[in-house]
C-alpha cells in the first residue's frame, strides 16, 4: 500500500511564565518557537496530492495565530490558564487544534515544537 508522509515547519513568537518553575522560566520571557507538523495518508486526490502545502500552511497558521505575539498564560486553554505553559502543552494545544481542521482521510502524526534550536518536544496520540 502507498504511504505518504509530509511535513511543514512554521515559526511564531510568544511570551510565557512557567508558573512554579524552580528557575529562570518562572520569570516573564519569550521564545521564537518553531512548530513542525507531520501528516500522513495513502489516498491522493485527483491531482496526486495528499494535502496541498498552501492549504496546510493556512490551517497551521490559523492555529499558530492564536499563540503568535501573545502571552500564552492568558490563552483560553486549561493547562495554560493553570500556568503550565510548557513546550509539551503548547505542542498538545497545536496538535488538538489542527486535528479538528484536517480531512479524516489524513492522519495527523505529530507536532514537534522547538522552544530553541536544541530543545524540542514531539506530541502525538499513541
Ligand atoms: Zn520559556
Amino acid at each position: 500500500m502507498d504511504f505518504f508522509e509530509l511535513s511543514i515547519e512554521l515559526e511564531f513568537c510568544a511570551a510565557h511564565i512557567l508558573v512554579g518553575h524552580q528557575g529562570k522560566c518562572a520569570n516573564l520571557h519569550g521564545h521564537n518557537y518553531k512548530a513542525e507538523v507531520c501528516l500522513s495518508g495513502s489516498k491522493l486526490d485527483s491531482l496526486g496530492i495528499l494535502i496541498d502545502f498552501s492549504d496546510l500552511k493556512k490551517i497551521v497558521n490559523n492555529v499558530l495565530d492564536i499563540l503568535d505575539h501573545h502571552y500564552i498564560n492568558e490563552i483560553d486553554y486549561p493547562a495554560f490558564l493553570e500556568g503550565k505553559t510548557s513546550a509539551e502543552n503548547i505542542a498538545k494545544f497545536i496538535y488538538e487544534n489542527i486535528e479538528t481542521k484536517i480531512d479524516q482521510k489524513i492522519s495527523l502524526d505529530y507536532v514537534k515544537l522547538y522552544e530553541t534550536s536544541k530543545y524540542s518536544v514531539k506530541y502525538s496520540k499513541k
